[in-house]
């Protein structure tokens, strides 16, 4: 909680760099509008979705138990995620999530990156360090890696928004930006009705961990959310329905766009 206090110092600063206001987008209208007048806001932006997992992991324990860097240190390339007590998987989840997200961020006008391409029991991967450095080469907006949480404490539900805390020489170029991101996931989460995490240190749907390998191979600003527990009856409802999906889809949508205005 420390280094989140400290990473805050300039958030200030950061927000008064801000993009071209409105007016700008009135004279680029052949690009920032669909051709039935509707805006398209996010036009030249580029957002990396990471759906945490893949469907075939557990069918490829030798590949992801291979360990591969995670900054400054090694961890296995992937686990099998984990799923609702009715056996619906993570990985299916954060497919569906993701899917639905880019196809509202496409529909603004963003150019949407995926880490995988399928939801496939003949699949796996890719590693967590692939994941971690996606978008770096095309210098993308912002990436927002997409998982459920498995806790089997009585009670525990919510979502919670893990940033990278502030490590040299690994995230200590994109703490403040994704600090700022992972307060816009949070907001937008909230706005939508969807619990803070009952369970997780500080009780705020904010985390910051130096452990995970996605977040400490990004040069990009990162978040990593865990929108619901799994393993809770409720969150569960939430995660396998249609609706749920649709909300958590529409959170992610905004934050994204609250993040780059
Ligand atoms: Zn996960």
């Amino acid at each position: 909680m420390r280094a989140l206090r400290r990473c805050a110092g300039v958030l200030v600063a950061v927000l008064l760099l801000g993009g071209p206001a409105g007016p700008a987008y009135a004279e680029r209208t052949d690009v920032a509008t669909r051709a039935d007048g509707s805006a398209r806001p996010l036009v030249g932006r580029v957002v990396v979705l990471d759906p945490g997992h893949q469907l075939g992991n557990h069918n490829f324990p030798r590949k992801i138990n291979r360990l591969v860097p995670a900054g400054g240190f090694k961890k296995a390339c992937n686990t099998t995620g984990t799923a609702t007590n009715g056996g619906y998987p993570e990985a299916t989840f954060a497919w569906r999530v993701t899917r639905l997200v880019q196809a509202r961020l496409e529909r603004l006008g963003a150019k949407v990156l995926l880490t995988r391409s399928a939801n496939r029991q003949d699949r796996w991967g890719p590693c967590i360090d692939v994941r971690g450095r996606a978008g770096n080469q095309v210098a993308a907006d912002l990436k927002i890696s997409v998982h459920g949480d498995g806790s089997y404490a009585a009670g525990a539900h919510g979502f919670h928004v893990i940033a990278p805390a502030d490590r040299r020489p690994w995230t200590h170029d994109i703490c403040r930006s994704s600090r700022r991101l992972a307060l816009d996931t949070r907001a937008a989460l909230r706005a939508r009705g969807v619990p803070v995490a009952n369970y997780v240190a500080g009780g705020d749907g904010l985390d910051l961990r130096s452990d995970l390998g996605t977040l400490n191979l990004s040069d990009v600003p990162t978040v990593m959310v865990e929108l619901g527990n799994m393993r809770d009856r409720r969150d569960a409802h939430r995660m396998t329905t249609a609706a749920g999906r649709a909300t958590y889809a529409r959170a992610l949508t905004a934050a994204t766009r609250r993040y780059l205005r």
